[in-house]
């Protein structure tokens, strides 16, 4: 599964890099990106593709990432197959 996060709704409350910090990160622009380990999906951080990017995470992170999408205050994290 792949997920996503849409920067403009993006609160900074960071809750989703707490409930999912292997899959979320809060930058130090105070909004939350995704990741896949070292790779985070920001053009502050070199990666072209930027917020745009969906970044896979393995099945064992599922629960923790539809958490956070639950709980998500901005209503912007987006879960794609
Ligand atoms: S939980 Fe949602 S609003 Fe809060 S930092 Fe993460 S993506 Fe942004």
């Amino acid at each position: 599964m792949k997920v996503w996060i849409d920067q403009d709704l993006c609160t900074g409350d960071g809750l989703c890099e707490e409930i999912a910090p292997d899959v979320f990160v809060l930058l130090d622009d105070g909004l939350a990106y995704v990741r896949e380990g070292e790779k985070i999906f920001a053009a502050s951080e070199g990666n072209t593709e930027g917020a745009k990017g969906m970044a896979e995470f393995p099945d064992d992170q599922m629960d923790l990432v539809v958490e956070s999408a639950e709980e998500c205050p901005g209503e912007c994290i987006y879960i794609e197959p």
